[in-house]
């Protein structure tokens, strides 16, 4: 791309095509709308859509489509064109207000937990304004919410904008308290690192695992894995940066603020970070590039992998979402402010983010469980499954002073009241920066970096939003009524220190040593998306979501629902894959080589005892192994039949037996691999997979 700055967003019906292609009155009440958050009037609509659909036309659209995203986690989409029928066998392209504001796609197929047995069968989806129309492979798509007729969201963008706006809502009460007149309205802001994997298109159509599951759920370990930390940050190869430089010109053209790429720890494996905008935005933005490094990568002969763990032995992939605060006035409210005042605003939305962070761990760690993130939470790899978090020294010392009435640091002599006292700035790069932590402060914002690689971003930000929206209103309740403010903010912060500290752990999450310490604070382990999903039904957090607005208890239902539903479904195409290519292709394999090597026997038998140790001690070998292997598919198989009861009790049936069968069934055929002929063996291996893309 010659001209970055001029082909940024081209295919975007931004804020600048708007103006330009908009009667003024018509740009001035759409943006009145989008402020406001109203329905989009229908006359206004005729006008908004008749200048998308010549803006598209001329960029060679021929269709549009609501673009939205389904509890599937991914999007979805159905095309029409804008042709209409115009006498004379001619057509003319059209695209009326109705058809901008509103569809109808057939929603039957969608995952909806129960809800469309409880309400109304159709789903409708509805234009979002404070998202961007865009052009995407010919197609305008329109990105909207989902929902059923009686108001359920269907999607994860409903709950998402509904969150942002309970967050807004508290934070701008906490705001005026502080008397930050000129604020009208504030905003989260993420930027979603993106981790994935590119392995060679050719050895990927020869794995049925990688094609039906997006896993591997065979392969010996190869020779070398990460451990030489050759790879992060290393050099990119050339068919890798020649996909990176198409992906970035692709998102680019979208509006997508593509930013940082590189190489991460595991061989074949890496990273693209935006930068951060506002939640909505970022979350459509994540879908649209974990979509066309999926696309781009064919038309490099390659597969991205996005599964949360493609290869045992190596790293998984994650997504760490960064989270800010930030006003319309363009104030970072995470960032530790000049003077007392900002800095005791400050200390108190950190506080309100410690308190949302020990009080919902439990929905944090459900915003993030998926079958696939299982093989991460909790491995030595990626963040454990206990939710904690990180502030780092110097933010935790004046934590401390706080809570101790102390003075903080050596060169304070008073005790650090807040309101009074200026609070050193946190550089990011400070010190100690911890790799290891879910959630940890980093200067002005937080990252959270337990999300695994495929999911929406859409849950995890759900459950931040509004968990902190709760100790904002919490805050602003007990601080609107205070006679004496600063006394009040003082107590508060303090209390809320004493309450809360539990959920901070500077140290190292990875350590056996804190699986037993978080323990002993009260801490959560949940290890499992069966563990998890019960936690969306307890009744502090049907409150916390009816409070806000954000779920109903029927929409929460329906959500659990769809999530051990979904667990189950992977696990068991997880485990019929595995039966079939043990049984169709690795058994018969190896018994065909292990015929060749008793052929081999008898021959050197036949020349006279020529020594056939190899052949002989390899045979048995593998026989056994075979005839071990025939057995425990058998025993999954039977796993498998026994499965039954609600979706909770299935969830546990797969988790415990059907995942142990498979472990137990993959250990057998790995020992097999190291033993047969290489070129005998049904699939690449995990050096070829690995190792392949140059
Ligand atoms: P790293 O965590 O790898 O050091 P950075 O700190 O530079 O990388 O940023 C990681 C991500 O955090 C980027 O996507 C960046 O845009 C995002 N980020 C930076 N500031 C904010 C903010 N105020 N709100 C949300 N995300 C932010
Ligand atoms: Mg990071």
């Amino acid at each position: 791309m010659n001209n970055v700055s001029a082909e940024f967003g081209i295919n975007v019906f931004n804020d600048s095509v708007m103006r330009a292609r908009l009667p003024k009155e018509t740009y001035r009440q759409l943006q009145k709308t989008i402020k406001d958050g109203r329905h989009l009037d229908v006359n206004l609509a005729v006008v908004v859509a008749n200048a998308m659909k010549d803006w598209a036309i001329e960029k060679g659209a021929t269709h549009y489509t609501h673009w939205f995203q389904p509890m599937t986690g991914i999007t979805a989409e159905k095309h029409d064109s804008f042709i209409t029928p115009a006498g004379d066998g001619k057509v003319i392209m059209e695209f009326s207000g109705k058809e901008l504001i509103q569809g109808e796609p057939d929603a039957s197929s969608f995952p909806s937990g129960g809800l469309r047995a409880t309400f109304e069968a159709r789903g409708y989806t509805a234009w979002d304004p404070n998202s961007y129309a865009f052009i995407k492979d010919g197609v305008l798509c329109i990105p909207t919410a989902f929902c059923s007729y009686g108001g359920e969201a269907l999607d994860k963008k409903t709950p998402l904008l509904r969150s942002m706006e309970a967050i807004n809502r508290q934070a701008m009460r906490i705001l005026h308290l502080f008397g930050n007149e000129d604020v009208t309205s504030v905003k989260t802001t993420v930027g979603p690192e993106q981790e994935y994997f590119l392995v060679d298109a050719a050895a990927f159509e020869r794995r049925k695992d990688l094609i039906y599951t997006g896993r591997t759920l065979l392969g010996a370990r190869p020779p070398k894995g990460q451990e030489l930390n050759d790879h992060y940050f290393g050099a990119i190869k050339p068919r890798v940066q020649a996909f990176m430089t198409e992906l970035n010109e692709e998102l680019w053209k979208l509006g997508i603020l593509a930013k940082t790429e590189h190489n991460e720890a595991a061989p074949a494996q890496h990273e693209l970070a935006p930068i951060f905008s506002t939640t909505n935005i970022s979350t459509d933005h994540n879908q649209l590039t974990m979509e066309l490094m999926q696309k781009i990568a064919k038309r490099h002969g390659m597969v991205c992998l996005l599964h949360e763990k493609p290869f045992a032995g190596v790293n998984g992939s994650g997504k760490h979402n960064n989270w800010s605060l930030s006003t319309n006035t363009g104030t970072n409210l995470f960032e530790p402010g000049e003077t007392p005042y900002e800095n005791a605003q400050f200390l108190l939305l950190l506080c309100a983010v410690i308190k949302a962070v020990d009080e919902y761990q439990d929905l944090l760690r459900v915003s993030v469980a998926s079958a696939g993130n299982d093989h991460r939470l909790g491995g030595y790899e990626a963040p454990p499954a206990i939710v904690s978090m990180f502030l780092g020294t110097e933010l935790t010392e004046i934590l401390e002073a706080i809570e101790n009435d102390a003075a903080y640091g050596s060169h304070e002599k008073e005790v650090l009241k807040v309101g009074v006292h200026t609070l050193p700035r946190f550089p990011k790069d400070a010190t100690d920066r911890n790799r290891t932590s879910p959630f940890a402060f980093t200067g002005n914002k937080f990252e959270f970096r337990m999300l695994g690689s495929s999911a929406s971003i859409a849950d995890a930000n759900v459950v931040l939003n509004t968990a902190v929206a709760e100790s904002l209103r919490q805050f602003a309740d007990r601080l609107e009524p205070a006679e004496d403010f600063e006394s009040a903010l003082h107590a508060l912060i303090k209390e809320t220190i004493v309450a809360h500290k539990r959920i901070i752990f500077n140290g190292n999450g990875y350590e056996e040593a804190w699986i037993a310490e978080a323990g002993r604070r009260g801490l959560l382990n949940l290890r499992t998306t069966p563990d998890c999903a019960p936690c969306l039904l307890a009744d502090k957090n049907v409150r916390l979501f009816a409070e806000h607005r954000v779920l109903s208890r029927a929409e929460l239902e329906s959500r659990h629902e769809v999530m051990l539903e979904n667990y189950v479904k992977v696990l068991n195409i997880e485990a019929l894959t595995l039966l079939e290519m043990v049984r169709r292709d690795v058994l018969p394999a190896v018994s065909g080589y292990v015929r060749s090597l008793t052929d081999a026997v008898e021959a050197k038998g036949r020349l006279g005892g020529l020594d056939a140790t190899y052949e002989l001690e390899t045979a048995r070998r593998l026989s056994e192994l075979l005839a071990a292997a025939w057995r425990e598919s058998g025993q999954l198989d039977a796993a498998l039949e026994q499965a039954r009861g609600d979706t909770l009790t299935l969830a546990r049936h797969y988790r415990d037996r059907v995942s142990s069968a498979m472990d137990a069934l993959r250990a057998l055929v790995d020992e097999m691999e190291t033993l047969t002929d290489a070129r005998s063996w049904p699939y690449p291996s995990y050096g070829e997979l690995l190792f392949s893309v140059n």
